[in-house]
Formats: structure tokens, sequence, C-alpha cells
């Protein structure tokens, strides 16, 4: 039987590489080395110059490190947002951001759209006072992912707010334009199949000289990881705290492979092993997209209605050794979630896609 595949939305399969970059950090004893040594300083180095490489990143626009995406929910609202943020949501993830700007105390205004949809273009409406706009691209928890054409637009439509876009689940896959957005975010342990324990955040001068201006009108912006404090240790190639070191040097080592590979061949591929599991699921007489216009369909993360209990489907591919998703929250029992990340190769895809047939 083949080994153990997770196609599970996040965590995920590991890429191919890990392993061996983390039997090679261990022997050179990655994890005991200061993080303000030069040896630190040049893993930070490469893991920045690679990711700005790959995700075409322009060299004005800087690259932090945090715990995770959560965490990053609440430092854009501290360091970007003095009194009313604006958000879009489509799903768990998109409503827990909003929910964090309520909790930190900001007017935080919502247009919801039902589960397994994105809010329409036109029927975006936002207050004159929002300072910034949240965007969640890829829904995790729906496969509902909003095209970037609409969030292009609304900044086109709101140029003097701050756009802020996560991309957690979409990334390296999908080809966002970091001059037109202002800041967005990622966590490792999906789209860059690595171990979870580090955030990656996305941030322009627009971000940064609003925390400053919030700074100087008094208000909190959090202490260690405020957008100032990271940008003055990220200059010299250093974070404020002692990082997950072997987890920045794992995503510079797997972002060179990625290069290597060639993001086209990572977007191609992506469309490909999307296109099979999305053709498996339309075949299948006891399963259906859950997001039906297709315009709106994730190409990372498929998600399926099912006729009966999806735990028995679930448990049928998991004695094969692949291990999907469950339907989130609410949804557990009447949908599967299959993760489509650069760590699936095209080959376990159509073993998947040919078990479902058989189902
Ligand atoms: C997983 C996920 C998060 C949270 O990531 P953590 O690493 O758990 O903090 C945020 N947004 C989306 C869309 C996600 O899929």
């Amino acid at each position: 039987m083949t080994p153990k595949t997770f196609f599970t939305p996040g965590p995920s399969a590991l890429y191919f590489t890990v392993e061996d970059h983390m039997k090679q950090a261990l022997k050179e004893q990655i994890p005991s080395i200061s993080h303000r040594s030069k040896a630190f300083e040049s893993i930070y180095a490469e893991c920045v110059e690679n990711l700005k490489q790959l995700l075409q990143v322009p060299a004005h626009v800087h690259i932090f490190f945090t715990g995770s995406a959560t965490e990053i929910w609440e430092r854009i609202i501290q360091n970007c947002v003095e009194k009313e943020s604006y958000h879009l949501v489509n799903g768990a993830f998109s409503a827990r951001f909003h929910e964090t700007a309520l909790e930190l105390g900001r007017k935080a205004e919502k247009t919801a759209a039902p589960y397994g949809r994105c809010v329409k273009q036109e029927h975006i409406r936002i207050p004159e006072t929002a300072e910034l706009i949240a965007f969640t691209q890829n829904e995790t928890s729906t496969g509902a992912a909003q095209p970037l054409e609409d969030i292009y637009a609304t900044k086109r439509k709101y140029p003097e707010k701050l756009v802020a876009v996560d991309v957690v689940s979409t990334l390296p896959y999908i080809n966002l334009n970091h001059d037109i957005i202002d800041t967005s975010f990622f966590s490792v342990q999906k789209g860059f199949g690595l171990p979870a324990g580090l955030g990656v955040w996305i941030v322009n001068e627009k971000c940064i000289e609003k925390a400053k201006s919030l700074q100087e009108k008094g208000y909190s912006i959090g202490s260690y990881h405020t957008l100032p404090a990271l940008l003055d240790k990220g200059k010299k190639n250093q974070t404020p705290e002692t990082p997950n070191i072997l987890g920045i040097y794992l995503l510079a080592k797997v972002c060179g492979d990625m290069l290597r590979k060639g993001i086209d061949t990572i977007r191609k591929e992506t469309d490909y092993k999307a296109a099979v599991l999305y053709h498996a699921i339309n075949q299948h007489h006891a399963f259906t997209p859950f997001v039906s216009d297709s315009a709106y369909q994730s190409k990372t993360v498929i998600v399926a209605n099912t006729q009966t209990d999806s735990l028995e489907f679930i448990q049928k591919l998991k004695e094969k050794n692949m291990h999907i998703g469950s339907g989130y929250g609410s949804y557990k029992n009447s949908q599967i979630r299959i993760a489509n990340f650069p760590a699936h190769s095209k080959e376990q895809v159509e073993m998947l896609a040919d078990e479902i047939a058989g189902l």
C-alpha cells in the first residue's frame, strides 16, 4: 500500500524535500544557533529573498515573521486600524478576522455572503469611515475563492483605504499583485507544506506609516510585534523575539526548491490537479461541489457536499492511506474538504480521484 498522504486542508502533507532539509538542519544544529548570530541573519535573508522571488514581492515591500496567521489578524487590526475596519465574510476564517477586530475594541462592519459563495464585487459597499478592508481570498472552511480582480477593483474604488488579504490556503498558487494591495499574510502548514508554527506577513510602507501614526497619537499598537519593531529588527535580518528558527530555515529551503521547480509549473500543476478533483466530484453520484458557481471555486481547497454521512467516505479513503478533511464546523458530517497544495503530486491526486470514483 502507498504511504499515508494528508490531503487535509491544514496541517497538510509536507513538501517532499522537507525531510531532507530537516535532517540537514539537525546535522548543522540550526535549532541551537543564536537568533542574534550572523548564521541566523543569513538564514533570515535567504528566506526573505526566496519568498520575494517566488511570490514576486517588490523590493520596497517588507516581509516579517510571526507565530501564526491568527496572530497576524490581531497585528493588522492593532497596527493599521484606529477605529474602524470592514470585512468581507464568507466562512469561518473571515468571520474570525472580523471578530478579532471587535474583540480589540474596533468598530468592524461586514458584508456576509452565504457559505459557499463570495460577496459579489458590485455588492461591496464600504463605509466612508472604514480605514481598512479585509478580504479572505480563499475561504478554507467553504472552498469559496474571491477572484483577485474583485479585490483589485475594490482597491481602485477606495484607493485611500488599506486592503488586507488573507492568502493562507492559496499561496504560493495565487499570483497576487503586491503593488495593488497593502498587506497579505499566510502560515506555512498549508500551501508551503511545512510544519505549523510560523506566520508570514507581507506589508507595504503605507501600513508601516499608519502604525507609526497610531503610535504617535498615543494608541497601543501591541508590544514586541508592532510593525515599527518588526521593521527595526528586520533591517538587521533579525526578529524582536527568539523566533521559530527551524521554521524559517525550512521555509527558505522549500522556497528555494519551489523556485527551482518554477512557480509557473506549480501553478499549472495546481490547475490540472484541481480539474481532476472537480471532475471526480462532479462524476460521483453522492457528491456535488459546495461552491456551485465555478467562478468562485477554489483551486486549492476543494469542498463537496455528500448525500450521506461524509465520515463514511473519509473512513474508506483513510483505509487506503488517503486522509482528506471533513466539513468545517456544522458541515462536519455533510461535506468533505480536499487540499490541493504544491506538496500534492499529480500522481497522488490522480490516485485519490480513482479512489473517489470507486467509493
Ligand atoms: C488556517 C487559516 C488561518 C489560521 O492559520 P493559523 O496558522 O492556524 O493561525 C487563517 N486564515 C485562513 C484562511 C486559514 O485557512
